[in-house]
C-alpha cells in the first residue's frame, strides 16, 4: 500500500500541479493576511510544500491551516525519513518540477543539505526553521530560527549574568554542544563540568544526576530536545536536585510547552527562554489553527485534543512566521512572474524571478508568532529577542529580555494589588511570658535567655492573648504600618532558634529565617537581619529600613586614682613646653629691647637736668623676673617706659591672662573628674593590647559581623576572625544578649552592630560603644528571590522613612520602652582632657605678633633718637648710629654715659668728683662715653 501510494504520489502531485499551473494566469493575487483577521484572500496560484521529516504533526497541521489561511491555495506535504538523503533529494526534484515556489523543511542535517542544493541550482526559496550553527551561505536559503552563533551569544550573556562561580553544563549530542559551545568559551575564573546526558538507551539519568550531586554541584545548565528535558526534570527531582540550593538555566526555548507544575513549589531556581509569547492574541489564534486542522484528514473532530498556545512549539510557530515572510516576498512581484514553470530537475532551468522573489524577503521584516522577523543579506535571522523565564508558583514569569542590540535587559514585573493577601512573617522572639506575674520571674533569669529586643516579643499582658497581639516590638510595629499602607494581612510565625540565616559552606544550603524564605515557609522575615551580598544573592531584601556598622561593646573604662602631678593635666606636655619657650623668648625679647630702646635709658638723677649717664632697668634678671612675676599673677615693680617694652608687656599679661584661666578652669575639671583608664580607643589599639591587658574578644556565632570579618581582606580583621575561631568556645555566643551579659561581667570586647549597641548602653550603664563603625550595612526585610510584591513592600519602607515613623518607632523602643534611656545622664557626662596646642595654639601666636611688632617699634623708636642726637651733635646719622650700636651691642653695663655736646660743662655732680687731670680722666673712661661706673655703687644723695 505504501508502495503504490509513494509511485501515485508523484502523478497526484503532477495532476494537481497542472490544474493549479492552469489557473497561474487567470487568477489575481491581491489578498492581505492577518492570522488575528483571517482575511483569506484568493489564491489558486502558488503551489509551495513542506518537506517533513520530523515527529511534530503540529507542524504540518500548522503549514496547512496557516498556507489556506494564507491565501496559497496549493501546497502540499511530503515526508521523508530523517537522514535519508537519496528520498530528499528526489522528493525535493518532484516538487520543484511540480511548480513549487518554495520549500519548507526538512529539519534533519542531511536532508536539510540536498534540499538546499536542489532549490539553490532551481533558485527556489528554500525557507528552514531549525538551529544551524553553521548556517548555510546557499543564497536560496532563508532560515528563520535565530541565527545559531548569536543564540549561543544570548546564552552565553545570560548564564554569565547569573554570577555562577562553578557550574555543571548538561548537552545532549554534536548540536547541543555547538549551542553551549559560546558558555564554555568566555574567560571565567572558575570551572565548568560538562557531562553528556546519556540515557544508556532507556532514558536514565539518575546515575548522572546522583554523581553531580555527591560532588555537590548545584548550578546547571542544561541543553536537550524538549522531550528528553520533561524526563532529566523529573529524573533531578527523584534523586534530589530539585531543592532550594539548586539553579538550573535551560537553553531549550520550548521549555514553555513541558509541564513545570512538580517543580513550581520545589524552591529550586529555574530560569528559561523563550520567543513565542503564549498570551498573544495571535498564538492563541495559531493554536485554534492547529485545533482545527487536526481533524481535518478523517473529518472527526469529536476525539481531538485541543492545542493550548503554551503548547505550541517553536518550530511551528516559525512555519507559519515563514508562510507569512513568503507571503510578503511574493507579493512583490508582477502576477505573471509567480508561477513557476517548465523547471526540471535535473537540469539547468530554474524560475527566472526566484531570486527576486528571495530578495524581498530578505529585505522585508513584519512581527510574527516569533518577535520581530527580518534577515540579514544571507537569510540568516537577526534581531531577535529572547524572552527570559524564571518559574515562581505563578508558573513561568518573563523576568528579562535579552535582544541583539541591548543584551539583558531586565523587566519590572507587574505588581499585584497587595490588598487582601496575607503573608507569613517569621521573625524571633523573646520573653514567652504571658501573665505578669510570669515576666517578673522571667526578668530575674532574663541574662540567661536569648533575646531579640527591641525587634520582637512578647507583650506583657495579664490576660490571654490570641494572633498577632502576643508580639510586640519594633519589628512588628514596622510590620503593622506597611500592612496599613499596602492593606496586606500577614501572620507572624516564631523561628525558635532565633538565628537570622548563614550559609553553609560546604552544602551551600541555607539555615535560619533565610532557610524559611528559601524553602517556602515564610514569605517575609523580619529582625536584626543584616542586609549582605551572601544573602542578597539567595534572597531578595526591601530598602533598609535601619543603617548601622559594627563597632565594639565594651566596660566603661574604669576612674583612676588621682595623679601626684596631677596639677600639671590640665595641660598637655607640648603646651608645658611650649610655654616655658614663650616665657624665655620674651624675657630675652625684654633684655634686648630695653637696651635698644632709648627711652628705657633713664636719669637716676631726676633732679639733675642734664646727667652724664643713664641707667637701664632691664637687666638680663630683671627680665626674667619681670616676665615670672606676670606669669604668676603677682607682678614686680618694673615698669616698662619705652613703647616696644611696654607692648611687648602688653602682649605677655594678655597671653598669662588667657593662659592661667585656661589653666584654672581645666583644672577645676581635672579635680572634679577623676580621670578613666582607657584600654583601647578602636579595633586596632584593641588588637595591639588584648594580649597584654588580657582581654577577649568575640561577635555572634554565624551572624552577619562574624562573617564580615570571615570575608574581610584587611589584615588586622582576618586576625581577628583567626582569633574568635581559635577561641570559639570562649569568646563566640549565640546572641546578641549573651555578648552583652558577658562584656558586663568580664574583660571581654564584643563586636555587634551599632544600633544593637545604641539600645543596649541605654539599658546596660556600665557599657558603652568604642570606637567608630567598621563598615556600613542596613538592616531589610528578606523575602523569596523574586517575590512579586518586593517593589511595593520597599516603597512603604520608604514611606515610612520619609514620614519620620520610623525614627518615631526606633525613639519609642529604643529610648522609652522596656527600661530605655536609663543611661543618658552617664552617657552625657564628659571626661576632662588636657588643653593641647589645638586648644591654646591661638594664644602663642598672639605673642609672637605682638613681640615682632614691638621689635618694629624698637628700631622706630632708635631712629628717631639717633636722627636727635645726630642734630645735636651736630654729627652724621650713620656716625651716630655707629656709636650707639657699639655700646648697645657690647651689653656691659646698664650705665649709658650721655654725650656733651662740644662746649658743654659737666656736671656739678661730676666737676666735684673730678678734680683729675684730664690725661687720668682718659684712662678711667669705660668708653668713648668716658664716665666711671662707680657712681651707680653709691646712690647719689650719698
Ligand atoms: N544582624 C546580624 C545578622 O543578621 C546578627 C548580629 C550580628 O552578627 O552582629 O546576622
Amino acid at each position: 500500500m505504501h508502495v503504490i501510494l509513494y509511485l501515485l504520489l508523484p502523478l497526484l502531485g503532477y495532476l494537481q500541479a497542472k490544474s493549479t499551473i492552469g489557473d497561474c494566469s487567470v487568477d489575481t493575487f491581491n489578498y492581505r493576511f492577518s492570522l488575528n483577521e483571517f482575511v483569506l484572500g484568493i489564491s489558486r496560484i502558488f503551489i509551495l510544500a513542506l518537506l517533513y521529516d520530523g515527529d511534530d504533526p503540529t507542524k504540518e497541521w500548522a503549514f496547512t491551516g496557516a498556507a489556506e489561511s494564507l491565501g496559497f491555495g496549493n501546497h502540499y506535504v511530503d515526508s521523508v525519513q530523517p537522514f535519508y538523503s537519496y528520498e530528499a533529494l528526489e522528493k525535493s526534484c518532484r516538487m520543484v518540477e511540480n511548480g513549487v515556489v518554495a520549500i519548507f523543511g526538512p529539519r534533519s542535517e542531511e536532508n536539510a543539505h540536498v534540499v538546499e542544493s536542489v532549490c539553490h541550482n532551481k533558485d527556489i526559496p528554500h525557507i528552514e526553521t531549525r538551529w544551524n550553527y553553521d548556517p548555510s551561505k546557499s543564497t536560496s536559503t532563508l532560515n528563520v530560527y535565530p541565527h545559531g552563533p548569536t543564540l549561543a551569544t544570548a546564552f552565553a550573556d545570560l548564564v554569565e549574568s547569573a554570577d555562577w562561580e562553578t557550574f555543571t553544563v548538561f548537552f545532549e549530542d554534536n548540536e547541543s554542544l555547538t549551542r553551549i559551545s559560546e558558555i564554555l568559551k568566555r574567560d571565567r575564573e572558575f570551572s565548568i563540568a560538562i557531562k553528556q546526558l546519556d540515557g544508556n538507551g532507556v532514558e536514565n539519568y539518575r546515575p548522572l544526576l546522583k554523581e553531580v550531586l555527591r560532588a555537590g554541584h548545584n548550578r546547571f545548565v542544561i541543553d536537550c530536545h524538549v522531550d528528553r528535558l520533561t524526563t532529566v526534570l523529573q529524573q533531578a527531582q527523584q534523586v534530589g536536585l530539585m531543592t532550594s540550593n539548586y539553579h538550573y538555566f535551560i537553553t531549550n526555548l520550548d521549555l514553555q510547552t513541558i509541564d513545570l507544575e512538580p517543580y513550581k513549589y520545589s524552591g529550586s531556581n529555574i530560569t528559561g527562554v523563550r520567543m513565542i509569547d503564549p498570551e498573544a492574541i495571535i498564538t492563541d489564534s495559531l493554536a485554534n489553527l492547529i485545533t482545527n486542522q487536526q481533524s481535518n484528514p478523517e473529518g472527526d473532530s469529536i476525539n481531538i485534543e485541543s492545542i493550548a498556545p503554551e503548547d505550541i512549539r517553536l518550530e511551528t510557530a516559525l512555519i507559519v512566521d515563514g508562510l507569512q515572510l513568503l507571503q510578503l516576498g511574493l507579493e512583490e512581484l508582477p502576477d505573471m512572474n509567480r508561477c513557476v514553470t517548465d523547471v526540471t530537475c535535473p537540469g539547468l532551468k530554474g524560475w527566472t524571478h526566484g531570486s527576486t522573489a528571495i530578495n524581498n524577503m530578505k529585505m522585508t521584516s513584519f512581527e510574527g508568532l516569533t518577535g520581530l522577523v527580518k534577515l540579514d543579506a544571507e537569510g540568516h535571522r537577526k534581531d531577535f529577542t529572547l524572552d527570559v523565564l524564571n518559574l515562581n508558583e505563578d508558573g513561568l514569569v518573563k523576568v528579562a529580555a535579552w535582544n541583539t542590540t541591548h543584551g539583558i535587559r531586565t523587566v519590572r514585573q507587574k505588581e499585584e494589588n497587595l490588598k487582601d493577601k496575607t503573608f507569613i512573617v517569621i521573625t524571633a522572639l523573646v520573653r514567652m511570658c504571658m501573665y505578669l506575674r510570669v515576666c517578673i520571674q522571667i526578668k530575674q533569669i532574663r541574662g540567661r535567655l536569648k533575646r531579640t529586643e527591641p525587634y520582637g516579643m512578647h507583650t506583657d499582658s495579664e490576660t490571654t492573648l490570641t494572633g498577632n497581639a502576643r508580639y510586640e516590638g519594633f519589628a512588628i510595629d514596622l510590620i503593622h504600618e506597611m500592612s496599613k499602607i499596602e492593606k496586606f494581612n500577614y501572620t507572624f510565625k516564631i523561628r525558635e532558634d532565633k538565628s537570622n540565616g548563614s550559609k553553609n559552606l560546604t552544602t551551600g544550603k541555607w539555615d535560619g529565617m533565610i532557610g524559611d524564605l528559601i524553602d517556602n515557609n515564610a514569605d517575609l522575615a523580619i529582625t536584626d537581619l543584616t542586609i549582605t551580598s551572601e544573602r542578597e544573592d539567595a534572597v531578595d531584601f526591601t530598602t533598609p529600613f535601619l543603617n548601622l556598622g559594627i563597632s565594639i561593646l565594651y566596660q566603661k573604662p574604669k576612674k583612676s586614682p588621682p595623679n601626684f602631678f596631677s596639677f600639671a593635666e590640665p595641660f598637655a606636655l607640648e603646651v608645658w613646653m611650649w610655654l616655658g619657650g614663650a616665657y624665655f623668648i620674651v624675657s630675652i625679647s625684654l633684655f634686648v629691647m630695653g637696651r635698644l630702646c632709648p627711652s628705657e635709658w633713664t636719669n637716676p638723677y631726676p633732679c639733675v637736668d642734664e646727667p652724664e649717664f643713664l641707667i637701664n632697668q632691664f637687666s638680663l634678671r630683671n627680665a626674667f623676673w619681670f616676665t615670672i612675676g606676670s606669669l604668676m599673677q603677682q607682678g614686680t615693680e618694673i615698669a616698662p617706659i619705652a613703647y616696644a617694652t611696654r607692648m611687648t608687656a602688653g602682649i605677655w599679661w594678655f597671653f598669662t591672662l588667657i593662659m592661667v584661666s585656661s589653666y584654672t578652669a581645666n583644672l577645676a575639671a581635672f579635680l572634679a573628674t577623676e580621670n578613666a583608664e582607657v584600654a583601647f580607643n578602636d579595633v586596632y589599639s584593641l588588637l595591639k593590647v588584648y594580649n597584654k591587658e588580657g582581654i577577649k574578644f568575640g561577635a555572634k556565632n554565624k551572624g552577619a559581623t562574624m562573617n564580615f570579618f570571615r570575608d574581610s581582606n584587611n589584615d588586622d580583621f582576618k586576625e581577628i576572625y583567626n582569633y574568635m575561631i581559635e577561641n570559639e568556645k570562649a569568646v563566640m555566643v549565640d546572641s546578641n544578649q549573651a555578648g552583652v551579659k558577658k562584656a558586663e561581667e568580664e574583660k571581654y570586647a564584643f563586636f555587634m552592630e551599632s544600633v544593637s549597641i545604641e539600645y543596649e548602653i541605654q539599658r546596660h550603664c556600665s557599657l558603652k560603644m568604642v570606637g567608630e563603625t567598621l563598615d556600613e550595612k542596613g538592616y531589610g526585610i528578606a523575602m523569596r528571590k523574586n517575590f512579586p510584591h518586593r517593589h511595593k513592600l520597599s516603597t512603604a519602607v520608604l514611606k515610612l522613612l520619609e514620614n519620620g515613623k520610623i525614627a518615631e518607632l526606633k525613639r519609642k523602643w529604643w529610648e522609652e520602652k522596656k527600661g530605655g534611656g536609663q543611661c543618658v545622664g552617664e552617657i552625657e557626662s564628659q571626661e576632662a582632657k588636657a588643653l593641647t596646642l589645638k586648644n591654646v595654639g591661638g594664644v602663642f601666636w598672639v605673642t609672637v605678633g605682638g613681640t615682632a611688632f614691638a621689635i618694629a617699634l624698637v628700631f622706630l623708636e632708635m631712629c628717631l633718637h639717633i636722627v636727635k642726637e645726630a642734630i645735636r651733635h651736630k654729627a652724621s646719622f650713620s656716625a651716630e648710629l655707629r656709636e650707639e650700636l657699639k655700646f648697645y651691642l657690647t651689653f656691659k653695663g646698664l650705665v649709658k654715659p650721655v654725650r656733651l655736646k662740644k662746649g658743654e660743662s659737666k656736671s656739678p655732680v661730676e666737676s666735684n668728683k673730678s678734680e683729675k687731670s684730664e690725661e687720668q680722666e682718659m684712662q678711667e673712661m669705660p668708653n668713648s662715653y668716658g664716665f666711671l661706673p662707680e657712681i651707680l655703687n653709691k646712690p647719689p644723695l650719698d
